[in-house]
C-alpha cells in the first residue's frame, strides 16, 4: 500500500463499510491518495481489502476521542501529509422516543456526529488555508430537515452539521476552500438495516422513486464535490434521496 506521493490526499472517516466504503473506493478511482478510517483494526483490515493495492492507507480514529484524532493527524503528517479533501462521513444513531431517551443516547450521538466532526475538521484547516485549496464534504441526512420520530438526537446532530457547514463555507470561501453537505435519504447499509421492517416499509412508501438508494449514489455526489469542476459550489446541501424530501 503506497502513501501520498504527488496525489491529493482525501481523508474519509468511517470508510470500513456502508457509504464511507463506497466513497473511499470512488475517490481512489478519481486519483486521490485515500486515507480511510475505522474504529478498530478489523475495520482497517476491511478498508485495506477493499482498496487493494491502490494509493491508500487505513487508520484508526474514534471521533469521540480527541487524543485519537490528534494521533491520526500526527500519523498523516509523518506519512502522506494533511488532506486536501476531507469527507466527514462517520456517524452513529442511538434511537429512542424523546420521552425515553437517556442522556447517554443523546450525548453519544451529539458528541460523535457534531463534536467529532468539528474535532476532525479544525486540524485540517491550517494546511488547506496555506495551500489555498480544500474540499470539505460533510454527511448529513434527509432527517435533518424532515425530522423522524425516535431520532430526535440524530436529527439535531445532522441539523447542527448543516448550520456548521454553511458558516464554515463563508469563513473559508476566499481561500478557495469549499464546504458542502451531502444529505442522503434511505440508503441500504448497516445503519438502515437496524430500522425495523415496519420503519423501512413506511420510509420506502414515501420515496417517489420507490426504492432505497445505494451507497454508490452518495459516493457520486461526493466525488463531484471533491473534484475541480465543482469549484464554484460552496455552502450547498445536496440531497441524494430519490425525491423523498424536496424542501
Ligand atoms: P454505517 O454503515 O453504520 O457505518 C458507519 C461508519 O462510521 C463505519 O465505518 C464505522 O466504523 C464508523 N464509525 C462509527 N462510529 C464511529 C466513531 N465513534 N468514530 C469514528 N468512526 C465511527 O453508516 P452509513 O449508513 O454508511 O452512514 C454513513 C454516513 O451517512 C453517516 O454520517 C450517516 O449518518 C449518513 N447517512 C446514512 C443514511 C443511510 O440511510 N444509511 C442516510 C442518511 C445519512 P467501524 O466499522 O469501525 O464501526
Amino acid at each position: 500500500m503506497s502513501e501520498g506521493g504527488s496525489r491529493r490526499v482525501a481523508l474519509v472517516t468511517g470508510a470500513s463499510r456502508g457509504i464511507g466504503a463506497a466513497i473511499a473506493t470512488r475517490l481512489l478511482k478519481d486519483g486521490f491518495h485515500v486515507v480511510g478510517t475505522a474504529t478498530s483494526e478489523a475495520g482497517c483490515a476491511a478498508i485495506r481489502e477493499r482498496l487493494g493495492n491502490g494509493s491508500s492507507q487505513a487508520e484508526i480514529v474514534r471521533l469521540e476521542d480527541a487524543d485519537s484524532v490528534a494521533a491520526l493527524y500526527e500519523k498523516l503528517e509523518n506519512t502522506c501529509g494533511h488532506p486536501a479533501v476531507l469527507v466527514n462521513n462517520a456517524g452513529i444513531t442511538a434511537d429512542n422516543l424523546s420521552m425515553r431517551m437517556t442522556d447517554v443516547q443523546w450525548n453519544s450521538v451529539l458528541d460523535t456526529n457534531v463534536n467529532g466532526l468539528f474535532r476532525m475538521t479544525r486540524p485540517a484547516l491550517r494546511s488547506m488555508m496555506k495551500a489555498r485549496f480544500g474540499r470539505i464534504i460533510n454527511l448529513s441526512s434527509v432527517i435533518a430537515r424532515m425530522g423522524n420520530p425516535g431520532q430526535s438526537n440524530y436529527a439535531a446532530s445532522k441539523a447542527a452539521i448543516e448550520g456548521y457547514s454553511r458558516s464554515l463555507a463563508l469563513e473559508l470561501a476566499s481561500r478557495n476552500i469549499t464546504v458542502n453537505v451531502v444529505a442522503p435519504g434511505l440508503i441500504a447499509t448497516d445503519m438502515t438495516s437496524e430500522l425495523t421492517q415496519v420503519q423501512q416499509e413506511q420510509m420506502l412508501a414515501r420515496i417517489p422513486m420507490g426504492r432505497a438508494g445505494q451507497a454508490d449514489d452518495v459516493a457520486s455526489a461526493v466525488s463531484w464535490l471533491a473534484c475541480d469542476s465543482s469549484a464554484y459550489v460552496t455552502g450547498a446541501t445536496i440531497p441524494v434521496n430519490g425525491g423523498l424530501f424536496l424542501g
